[in-house]
């Protein structure tokens, strides 16, 4: 029988577990705080608990772990990319990007990922499988640990798609932002969806501050179908009803992601539908000019189209901004480190790879 995930056990669930295996209710705080502030990665650690307690917690438990396979440090700008084994051999990304106002973190919640929108890399191989609240943590915990610098703020926004593996999701947030555990506020926290309608209005109704973004990329829903399979599933505006609802739910304002590719949905004409969408909206524009991966032929506009859609949104009153490029020298892009990783084991050359 397969050891249980101490690591996905919010406060509460600790507690009723070390209640269960007739401990005293202290030991709960103690054995979270290993976990989730000292960042323990083995029993042995946690020298305050009794040597035959950590005995019994080995023979049931497990502690998760990743371990690091790649590590890419920018030379260009403070951002480091980090590729991590699964215990099953399955890899994940994760980013550390350091700004003025600290430390962020950019993590994956499923190895893998079944959305699959056109221009991004972690959907090409489909899904592995989804993490759990532990993988998720991990990421951020090794990070921490390697860099001994505190992360405060996380960005779910690396491979896969967070609603479409929800209640894991939500029970990460839950132990991330802890005050038994790391902490995070909520409100430096945000998570990115390709628009799960059911599953963002549920995460409105978690009584959750983290910030949503939504994956936008057309200002049409022609247009955004083009780009993005999950849009035949849900049409655009039950997604921006969705967006209301959870602004509505939380005070929270979200952020609308639009990937610029050359020629598909960088036109005036797509700038003025996405100002009809977004005037009458309290929210902030993410414009990220498309990272293009080898697989795909979608290329980016040059600065100056990119700048000239920008003005035409801000003259219009949107809330908007052209996201930094960090990294551009290392595997940069949503899953372009795992792609490498993945096909070097298929046998394809190195040199293939698509950098900027
Ligand atoms: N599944 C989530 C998280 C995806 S990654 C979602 O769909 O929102 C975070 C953002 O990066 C998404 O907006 C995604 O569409 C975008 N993205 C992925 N690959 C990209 C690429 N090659 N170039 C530009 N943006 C990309």
């Amino acid at each position: 029988m397969s050891k249980k995930d101490i690591c996905s056990y919010s406060f509460e669930e600790l507690k009723e577990e070390i209640a269960r295996i007739g401990e005293k209710d202290f030991r709960s705080t103690q054995i979270y705080e290993w976990l989730h502030v000292k960042l323990a990665e083995s029993f042995d650690e946690m020298t305050n608990l009794s040597k035959e307690l950590r005995e019994k917690l080995k023979e049931e438990y497990e502690i998760a772990k990743v371990k690091m396979i790649d590590h890419q440090i920018s030379k260009v700008d403070p951002t480091e990319k980090f590729l991590f084994e699964l215990c099953d051999g399955n890899m994940i990304e994760s980013v550390l990007m350091k700004y003025n106002y600290g430390n962020s973190v950019c993590i994956s919640s499923q190895a893998g990922c079944r959305m699959g929108c056109r221009f991004c890399a972690s959907t090409i191989g489909g899904l592995e499988r989804s993490l759990a609240p532990s993988e998720m943590l991990r990421q951020i915990y090794q990070i921490q640990k390697m860099t001994g610098e505190r992360v405060s703020n996380v960005v779910v926004m690396g491979t896969g798609e967070p609603l479409d593996n929800y209640d894991n999701f939500v029970k990460f947030i839950h132990i991330l932002s802890d005050e038994h555990g790391l902490h995070i506020s909520q409100r430096n926290i945000t998570a990115s969806t390709c628009g799960i309608v059911p599953n963002m209005k549920r995460l409105a109704d978690e009584g959750l501050q983290i910030t949503l973004a939504l994956s936008l990329h057309g200002s049409t829903q022609e247009k955004r179908k083009r780009l993005m399979p999950v849009a035949d599933r849900y049409e655009l505006p039950e997604v921006l009803d969705a967006c209301d609802y959870y602004f509505e739910k939380t005070g929270r304002r979200i952020t609308f992601e639009y990937s610029l590719v050359e020629g598909v949905n960088d036109q005036m004409e797509d700038a003025r539908e996405l100002i009809s969408i977004l005037r009458k909206r309290n929210c902030h524009l993410n414009l990220i000019p498309v990272n293009p991966i080898k697989e795909r032929d979608f290329k980016k506009p040059d600065r100056k189209n990119a700048l000239e859609f920008k003005n035409k949104l801000e003259k219009n009153g949107i809330n908007v901004t052209i996201r930094r490029e960090r990294g551009s020298d290392i595997d940069g892009a949503c899953g372009q480190l795992r792609r490498r990783h993945t096909a070097a084991n298929e046998g394809e050359p190195d040199e293939d790879i698509c950098n900027d």
